[in-house]
C-alpha cells in the first residue's frame, strides 16, 4: 500500500513542493511514496516545477482508508473532506495547530518556521539522506516564497539557513534574484478572472464556530490593483454569500512596500475593525508592515471572535 503525501486545499509552493520532498525521502527510506495535490497549482508553482524540471503531483481528493502524510497544515477546514476516515501516519507543518485528529501514533514535525520546506530539510538531514540538485532547488523556492524573499516576520534563522544550504546543492548563486523573479511571475494578475484571483491563495477558517475566508495576493506593485479593486469588493461580497461565510477577507500585499491593503466582505465589519484596531473606509484598509496572513492577521481575527 503506498503512501500519499498531501498538502492543504488550494495548494500554493510549499504545500506542492513539500510533497513532493517528503515523497522523495520516503521512497529513499525504503516506502513506496506518492505525491498529490488537492487542487490545481497556482502560476507561481507552475514556473518553479518547469524551472527544475518536475510534473505537478497527481491531484487526489479522496482519502479514506489509505495511509496518508500532511504537510503545511493540520486545519481540518483545509485537509482532504474525508481527512478522519485516512491513516494520517505523519504531518510536517510551521501553522498553528490546527484540529486534525488522528486514530493511530504518527510521527509530527512541527516548527515556528516560516515554511513547511525549512523542516522538510531537518527531516533529510535526519535521516541523513542526500536531497537530489532539482529537490534541493524547489525546496528553496517554496521558503522563498512563504517567508517573502526573507521580508515575512514568520522568517527565522532555519529559514535563511536552509535556502543557503539548498542553493549551495542545486547550484543556485543568487537565491534573492530568483526569489524576485518568482514575485514577478505572482504579480502577473492581468488577464485573470476575478474569482480566480480571489481564490488564487484562499483558505476557510473556522474561529470560534465563525466561518471566515482569507485570500492573499501578494505583489511587487499595489498599482496593478487599482482598476480592478471595486470588481474583487464585489467578488468577496458575493463569495461571502454563496458560502455562507461571516466575512470574507483579502490582503492585496505589496512585497516593497511591506504592507497589506485589506479588503473586506463582512456581516459585521466591526468585528475585523476591532481586530486591527482601526477603521475600515469603504470596506479597505491599510495595514502598514502587514505581509502575513498566519502570524499578522489570523491571530487577531481568532481573538476578536473568541
Ligand atoms: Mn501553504
Ligand atoms: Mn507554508
Amino acid at each position: 500500500m503506498a503512501l500519499y503525501i498531501t498538502g492543504h486545499k488550494i495548494p500554493d509552493s510549499d504545500s506542492i513542493c513539500s510533497a513532493i520532498a517528503v515523497a522523495h525521502l520516503k521512497n529513499a527510506l525504503g516506502i513506496e511514496a506518492v505525491a498529490c495535490k488537492q487542487g490545481e497549482i497556482n502560476p507561481e508553482t507552475a514556473f518553479i516545477l518547469e524551472k527544475f524540471g518536475f510534473e505537478a503531483p497527481v491531484t487526489k481528493t479522496i482519502y479514506a482508508g489509505e495511509d496518508t502524510f500532511i504537510t503545511d497544515t493540520t486545519d481540518l477546514a483545509l485537509c482532504p473532506d474525508d481527512i478522519l476516515d485516512a491513516n494520517v501516519v505523519g504531518v510536517v507543518d510551521h501553522h498553528k495547530l490546527g484540529d486534525l485528529t488522528t486514530s493511530t501514533p504518527l510521527e509530527a514535525w512541527i516548527r515556528p518556521v516560516g515554511c513547511s520546506n525549512t523542516i522538510v530539510k531537518e527531516m533529510y538531514d535526519f535521516y541523513d539522506v542526500e536531497i537530489p540538485k532539482d529537490i534541493a532547488g524547489i525546496m528553496m523556492c517554496a521558503i522563498l516564497s512563504d517567508t517573502v524573499i526573507f521580508k515575512s516576520p514568520t522568517c527565522t534563522k532555519a529559514d535563511t539557513k536552509a535556502v543557503k544550504e539548498l542553493a549551495a546543492i542545486a547550484g543556485i548563486e543568487n537565491p534573492k534574484d530568483l526569489g524576485m523573479e518568482m514575485f514577478k511571475v505572482k504579480s502577473a494578475v492581468e488577464g485573470t478572472p476575478i474569482r480566480d484571483l480571489v481564490m488564487r491563495d484562499f483558505k476557510d477558517f473556522n474561529m470560534s464556530g465563525t466561518k471566515v475566508g482569507i485570500g492573499q495576493l501578494e505583489v511587487v506593485d499595489l498599482a496593478i490593483f487599482d482598476t480592478i479593486k471595486e470588481e474583487l469588493l464585489t467578488d468577496i461580497q458575493a463569495l461571502k454569500t454563496e458560502g455562507e461565510r461571516h466575512s470574507v477577507l483579502l490582503l492585496l500585499t505589496d512585497i516593497m512596500k511591506e504592507g497589506s491593503e485589506l479588503l473586506i466582505a463582512s456581516d459585521e465589519s466591526s468585528k475585523i475593525e476591532s481586530a486591527f484596531q482601526k477603521s475600515a473606509e469603504d470596506s479597505k484598509m491599510w495595514l502598514d508592515g502587514v505581509l502575513s496572513r498566519k502570524k499578522q492577521v489570523v491571530p487577531f481575527l481568532e481573538k476578536a471572535f473568541r
